[in-house]
């Protein structure tokens, strides 16, 4: 793997946490904006520790030794403020013509190798490699519904849940508004998984917020802000695979 350390990025802190995460990020703008961003030169208190161009080229800005600072207000299964915790790898995913074109195969193949050198170097659990939104549902959506999480579970990085296991055809529902068992069990089994939630048989605004960022990562196809037995099913299959790897 080969990283371009040419360009270093003026935003960093010292770290005094252990790295035990991996969130990941799109950029929503051009390499070169990015790039602008992520180094400081901008207004923008921001950066990561890498970017990954469509290219598949990848750079590294701030070093794993410091914080970079992308993460923000955040939260995954019990910790506050992941910049302390974590490694922020962006991807670029906006042309040159500053249209959005998703994520290049070139591209998952470099993140892919990224994510595994980093796995073996630093104590980073699977259920710890999340994306922005997971750990920042009202504020943030990338890296979005395009991100092929199934794709990096397949090569070993981060959770997806098993497609043959999930039953499609039933009836229960719930959202917005909603107050019943189904909502406490929805939210003991998205907090079970790492998200941030108040736990109660409520399904409030934050909550409906919650529920959309999980869709969006284990079931892009539909991400209006309500829990259906599939969607269930997935929970319960996530939360399963969650406990069995904090023992
Ligand atoms: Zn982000």
């Amino acid at each position: 793997m080969r990283l371009i350390t040419d360009f270093r990025s003026a935003n960093f802190s010292e770290r005094q946490d252990v790295i035990n995460s991996l969130v990941i990020h799109s950029t929503e703008v051009p390499f070169e904006d990015s790039m602008n961003i992520l180094l400081g030169k901008t207004h923008m208190q921001v950066s990561a520790h890498y970017l990954i161009d469509l290219n598949g080229d990848i750079y590294e800005l701030v070093s794993p030794e410091k914080i970079a600072w992308h993460a923000g207000e955040s939260y995954w299964r019990g910790r506050e403020k992941l910049n302390r915790y974590s490694i922020g790898i962006e991807l670029v995913d906006t042309d040159g013509q500053a249209k959005y074109v998703g994520f290049a195969a070139k591209q998952i193949s470099s993140l892919i190798e990224l994510c595994h050198f980093l796995v073996k170097k630093y104590p980073i659990d699977q259920t710890n490699i999340v994306a922005h939104s997971d750990i920042a549902p009202a504020r943030k959506k990338d890296p979005g519904v395009d991100f092929p999480w199934d794709v990096m579970a397949k090569e070993g990085i981060g959770v997806f849940y098993d497609a043959d296991e999930i039953i499609k055809d039933k009836t229960v529902k719930c959202g917005l508004g909603d107050r019943n068992d189904h909502v406490f069990l929805a939210k003991k089994l998205l907090s079970a998984i790492g998200y941030k939630v108040d736990i109660s048989d409520i399904f409030e605004k934050d909550f409906e917020c919650v529920v959309e960022a999980f869709k969006r990562r284990f079931y892009p196809q539909d991400i209006s802000g309500f829990l259906n037995v599939e969607t269930f099913e997935i929970l319960h299959n996530l939360a399963r695979k969650c406990s069995i790897s904090d023992n």
